[in-house]
């Protein structure tokens, strides 16, 4: 067997651990397996990768080896999982950065050559090697200050709020026409001069262009971005992958490309809005306009009913069907471990607890199961939305951890409301409703929650950690007496 074929045979055995990985990364019980059979693929593809091309100097690579696992294993270790959709931004910025450096070093082996030369030795045609690092450098360009962008606006570096001008579509548009056109000359012009000026163009103007992409997104729209990023960081690595003629790297990137866009899709579905509308609407740059708020249809008249803790635990020690539906404040207040108390002590009451999981609760996907699984909430007591609806007319207490537009029955009933059509999770429909929240603070979508003002809600301010600890210590010392 030649070592051409050997080298393919082995890429297809990594792209196959690439997607059986992806496959196993869609369930919590086969997630952390499937993490370790795409790694092994990925090991599999960079050993035969430094195998395969003649490699004329190890340094760089052991260097560039030793600062990789070192930043891996600090981050791995210190980086909260709160902070995961930040780390991934960054991940994603350093990939199409990546991706970027690719089709430079190409474009300078084609300068320092000369086409002649260059296409004897690596084949290919003039148009579509200089298309591909185009591609490379457009798209990882974008990636890359894009995903600065978001990092920084999500470790708040900077305002989360969408930056908002006039004419901010039409000087995207602009920059986007001076990229092409940069591209074309680099592409057609065959002068060196002029290959420079054009290639010279479209690397900085990919470079401004990621970054006036991310500007007039919100803050609390930065995972769909982030996804959105990842799924470009992919499409850069493919286009690089044809760059240098690397199989398994255009497989890894048609793959990432996709999850991402994939993944990208679940959480526009989840939260009934389009990605044009998530990319270009400014959403959360000020007043939202109608809604129950300013007394749209089903306004529902009522006040706030605050309770106490100790009040709260009279009604919880009642109830044998209880529901807890954590949200971002949850994830605020980092109670999740306060929240797992609870569940254990109303179990041990005789009550059956379900934590019922919105797909766009907190501020990325799977953010929730994420917090429960660390404070060593079971699998099996989490429900999903679609699963736990049909239950809540019999659940005596809902009790609402930081949630608020994912609760919001106005995205039900309010024809006239922004988040009309998303789905919700129905606990207006138990029996009793306890919201944990510090004060009259709305969520993401900046709009009321009628929930709150409904006669069988209630109420209880406070940081949702140190509220629930009151709760737990009520219960807590109920039974030492
Ligand atoms: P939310 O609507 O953002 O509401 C969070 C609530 O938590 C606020 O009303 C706030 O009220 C309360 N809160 C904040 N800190 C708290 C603390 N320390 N203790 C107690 N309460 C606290 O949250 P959600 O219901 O989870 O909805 C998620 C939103 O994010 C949706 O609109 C969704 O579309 C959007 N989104 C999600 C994703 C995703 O992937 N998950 C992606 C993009 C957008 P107070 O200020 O009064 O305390």
């Amino acid at each position: 067997m030649s070592s051409a074929t050997l080298i393919n045979l082995s890429y297809i055995v990594a792209s196959v651990l690439f997607i059986l990985g992806l496959k196993m990364l869609g369930r919590q019980a086969t997630a952390r397996r499937g993490n370790l059979v795409s790694a092994v693929g990925m090991l599999i593809a960079v050993v035969v990768t430094l195998l395969d091309k003649q490699v004329v100097n190890f340094t760089w690579i052991v260097t560039g080896l030793v600062i990789g696992t070192v930043a891996g294993v600090i981050c791995a270790r210190v980086v909260k999982m709160t902070s995961m959709p930040e780390m991934v931004a960054l991940l994603n910025g350093f990939g199409g950065l990546a991706s970027l450096l690719v089709g430079w070093a190409e474009y300078g082996k084609i300068r320092a050559f000369g086409w002649e030369r260059y296409l004897a030795e690596f084949a290919g045609s003039p148009v579509f090697t200089g298309t591909v690092i185009f591609l490379a450098v457009l798209i990882g360009g974008v990636t890359f200050t894009g995903s600065v962008y978001a990092f920084a606006k999500l470790a708040g570096l900077v305002s989360g709020k969408p930056v908002l001008f006039r004419g901010q579509h039409l000087v995207n548009g602009l920059l986007l026409v001076l990229t092409a056109a940069g591209g074309g000359v680099a592409i057609f012009a065959g002068d060196p001069t002029w290959v420079l000026a054009g290639f010279t163009t479209y690397l900085v103007v990919s470079l401004v262009l990621g970054w006036t992409f991310v500007m007039p997104i919100g803050g609390g729209d930065m995972p769909v971005v982030i996804s959105f990023l990842n799924s470009l960081s992919g499409l850069a690595a493919c286009a690089a992958g044809f760059v240098i003629t690397n199989n398994v790297l255009i497989v890894a990137g048609c793959l990432v490309g996709t999850s991402g866009v994939i993944l990208s899709a679940i959480m526009c579905k989840a939260m009934n809005r389009s990605l044009t509308n998530v990319l270009f609407s400014g959403f959360g740059s000020g007043v939202v306009p109608g809604g129950a708020e300013a007394g749209g249809e089903g306004a529902i008249q009522g006040e706030l009913k605050p309770i106490s803790p100790e009040d709260t635990f009279a009604v919880l020690e009642a109830a044998r069907q209880v529901v807890i539906i954590p949200g971002y404040g949850m994830a605020v207040s980092q109670a999740q471990h306060q929240v797992r108390e609870l569940a254990d002590l109303l179990e041990q009451n005789g009550a059956e607890v379900r934590f019922a999981i919105h797909p766009v609760a907190g501020r990325m996907p799977g953010h929730m199961n994420v917090l429960l699984a660390e404070a060593s909430v079971p699998y099996e007591q989490l429900v999903e939305m679609d699963a736990i609806n049909p239950m809540m007319p019999t659940m005596d207490v809902a009790i609402v951890i930081g949630a608020n537009d994912v609760v919001n029955p106005a995205a039900a009933r309010d024809k006239s409301s922004p988040i009309y059509g998303m789905p919700i999770i129905n606990a207006h429909e138990a029996r009793t409703v306890i919201c944990l929240k510090r004060g009259k603070g709305t969520g993401f979508s900046g709009i009321e929650n009628q929930l709150f003002l409904l006669p069988n809600t209630r109420m209880l301010y406070g940081d949702a950690k140190a509220a629930l600890q009151g709760v737990v210590g009520e219960f807590k010392s109920i039974a030492a007496a």
